[in-house]
């Protein structure tokens, strides 16, 4: 694992295009109003460019690299990325300060994955606390744990997926074995910082949704003290157009969204493996 570890220091330091040091500027994709998804209440979402990890669904593909990109519409250009210093930032998510308050919502860090740029976002974070602002992350967690450690306390909420328990499969579809990930779960979950983990589990046919998978979520989950819930989340093809902006091949192009049936049944499932625990779907808590 150290090796993956320093593997991945390396790769962060060859492709951020910012150093870890400069921490008043940070690589931005951009900045949502008004979500839902992505927390309690309304929030602003700022997406974080570059992500080291390749999941095959990604649905933000112009989030993966470190660096702006260019892509192609027609004859058209559309630039993904720029760069923002803290102060921008965080003056962009106090303009909806007065709906956070009235939603009990708040301002959520996603990406690529916000670890990769751990001061950036620390500060973001900070700022945000110190203005009352609710805060939560999305990542997948592949992150030396010092990185993380620099976020966890101006966090109230941590968003961190699951993608696969077995760690042979989650290298084939998301391009890194699963070890650091649920370690550093493990270890977010000790801290003595305050904040709610989010587990979720984006549904892939095919790929993550036989039943000795999700057990093993539930399962793994179980032993969690700061667990809030655990979400199914539904995979979608919505990036596809994306793709072929970056002029990139999607390689998942035959496997379907499933049903909300369908992803009901494996929500009930997990509940009756783990029933106290709270398993979400579709925005729902699912009673059995
Ligand atoms: S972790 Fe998220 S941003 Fe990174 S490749 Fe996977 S889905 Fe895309």
């Amino acid at each position: 694992m150290t090796n993956e570890i320093k593997g991945l220091d390396n790769f962060m330091n060859d492709n951020l295009g910012i150093s870890n040091k400069a921490i008043d500027k940070g690589m931005v994709l951009r900045i949502e109003k008004s979500s839902i998804h992505d927390g309690p209440g309304l929030r602003t979402v700022v997406f974080l460019k570059g992500c080291p990890l390749n999941c095959k669904w990604c649905s933000t593909p112009e989030s993966q690299s470190f660096q702006v990109e260019n892509g192609h519409s027609g004859s058209k250009v559309i630039k993904y990325g720029m760069e923002m210093t803290v102060e921008e930032v965080v003056k962009e998510i106090m303009k909806d300060s007065v709906f956070y308050f009235h939603s009990d919502g708040g301002m959520t860090l996603s990406g690529g994955e916000v670890l990769s740029q751990p001061d950036f976002a620390a500060n973001i974070l900070k700022e945000c606390k110190r203005n009352g602002i609710n805060t939560a992350i999305e990542t997948s967690f592949y992150s030396n744990y010092e990185n993380i450690e620099k976020v966890l306390p101006y966090l109230d909420h941590l968003f961190v997926d699951i993608k696969h328990m077995n760690s042979e499969e989650h290298k084939k579809w998301v391009g890194s074995d699963n070890n650091i990930i649920l370690d550093n779960i493990k270890r977010a979950d000790k801290s003595d910082c305050n904040f709610k983990i989010h587990v979720r589990v984006p549904i892939i046919p095919s790929i993550n949704d036989e039943e000795n998978n999700l057990t093993e979520v539930a399962l793994f989950c179980k032993n969690l003290f700061k667990l809030e819930e655990i979400e199914l989340l539904k995979y979608h093809r919505l990036g596809t157009d994306t793709y072929k902006k970056l002029g990139r091949n999607y390689e998942l192009k035959n496997i379907e969204s499933p049903t909300n049936e369908y992803m009901y049944k494996l929500a009930v499932y997990m509940k009756k493996i783990a029933p106290e625990i709270n398993v979400k779907v579709d925005g729902k808590y699912v009673n059995v």
